[in-house]
């Protein structure tokens, strides 16, 4: 199953080409729900469900910028 059920995460399209962040978000990332390569940043939809929610990719990035949807929760986003 690929596609997230729980959890979805969403990089505003302002700051998904960046490429420092792109690497910053794949480094913290415990579950690898972040892709960098030479494009900016991409999510690996597979690992959605397995976001743990510990908030480093929101501490990680400008705010606003990454948006950690519960989809469980009717869209709650996740607080900095
Ligand atoms: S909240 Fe944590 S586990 Fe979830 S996407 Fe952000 S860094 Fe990854």
């Amino acid at each position: 199953m690929s596609e997230a059920l729980f959890i979805n995460v969403e990089v505003d399209a302002s700051v998904a080409g960046d490429l420092t962040l792109a690497r910053k978000l794949e480094e913290v990332c415990p579950v690898d729900i972040f892709a960098a390569d030479e494009f900016g940043v991409s999510i690996v939809t597979e690992n959605l469900d397995e976001c743990v929610l510990c908030g480093l990719c929101l501490h990680a990035s400008p705010p606003g910028a990454v948006r950690v949807i519960k989809l469980y929760d009717d869209g709650a986003l996740l607080a900095a």
